[in-house]
């Protein structure tokens, strides 16, 4: 019979902690794909804004939890909140491209696709001053619909892309992609970084963030995202939203009820969620991430 040890080993955890990627989706309540049939764009600029209330609890929160991150922003929300992008980049995080108002990709053509890319990069460098290398599709819209996206962000300069979530899902997911960064482009050192997954049972688990964050308990996700650095010895890449931290959103009535109950559960305990997240495991920005992750990835042009 093995005795229990009488000092205290650092856990295996303790000693592999790879610096996982940290992003914010920096939307508002009113702009999520869930509410996109019910709240029309052109509304929205008479709607009460969160965005610039809650990125600062973001803010906040990342500062005492000594974290740096990366804010994919919609290019509407940068033009319209200059100081707070400018406060975002003087506290040391990344500030990279969510589109310019959350049409997804793979409703554009490659032409509208190139000018959604070019709006949003422009109004996003001109608030924050600092040059975008990165970006996130919204609703991780890039999928084999949009054989075209990689290039033309590459053409556009960017260095990365975190745009695909390699499941099975109701509104996204592109269920063939590598789990792991990979180079989708024979000519270019751009490289994609998919959103985590867990495999359980032979199956591919959303594990890096979204509704089931909030909804399933955070001892979930802790397993996941230790399976992801542990086994498969790999950072792993988690988003959340702004208005994920705000109790207080104004409610959309007449949205679908299955809408309601992805934007609205438990957002009141995202936040405590969120401080054991930061708390577990180490953090840094994308940008940083991709550098690394860049010599481990496969080549798979698509
Ligand atoms: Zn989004």
């Amino acid at each position: 019979m093995t005795a229990a040890l009488p000092i205290e080993v650092p856990s295996l955890d303790e000693i592999l902690r790879p610096v996982n990627g940290l992003s914010v989706d920096v939307e508002d309540w009113f702009q999520v794909g869930a509410f996109e049939k019910v709240i029309d764009r052109r509304d929205w600029d008479g709607l009460t804004t969160r965005v610039e209330r809650n990125c600062d609890a973001i803010l906040a929160m990342f500062a005492e939890a000594e974290v740096k991150a990366t804010f994919f922003t919609l290019g509407w929300v940068a033009q319209r909140y200059p100081a707070m992008m400018r406060r975002i980049a003087e506290a040391g995080h990344e500030i990279a491209s969510h589109g310019w108002d959350h049409a997804r990709v793979f409703t554009m053509d490659r032409a509208g696709f190139a000018l959604d890319l070019k709006k949003s990069r422009e109004a996003i460098e001109d608030a924050s001053g600092e040059r975008v290398s990165g970006y996130r599709a919204p609703s991780f819209s890039i999928d084999q619909r949009t054989p075209w996206a990689f290039a033309e962000l590459a053409e556009q300069g960017y260095a990365y892309s975190s745009s695909v979530a390699p499941i099975a899902h109701d509104h996204y997911g592109w269920r063939e992609a590598p789990r792991f960064a990979f180079r989708p482009l024979a000519d270019a050192d751009f490289v994609e970084i998919p959103v985590t997954t867990a495999e359980f049972a032979g199956r591919r688990l959303a594990a890096g963030g979204g509704g089931f964050f909030r909804v399933l308990p955070y001892g979930f996700s802790r397993w996941a995202i230790r399976q992801v650095n542990q086994r498969d010895g790999r950072p792993a890449v988690f988003y959340f939203h702004p208005w994920e931290i705000d109790p207080g959103q104004p409610r959309v009535a007449h949205a679908p009820l299955k809408s309601k109950l992805r934007h609205y559960t438990n957002l009141s305990g995202m936040a405590g969620k969120l401080r054991q997240l930061t708390g577990d495991f180490s953090w840094g920005r994308m940008d940083d991430l991709a550098r690394g992750e860049a010599l481990r990835a496969v080549a798979l042009p698509v």
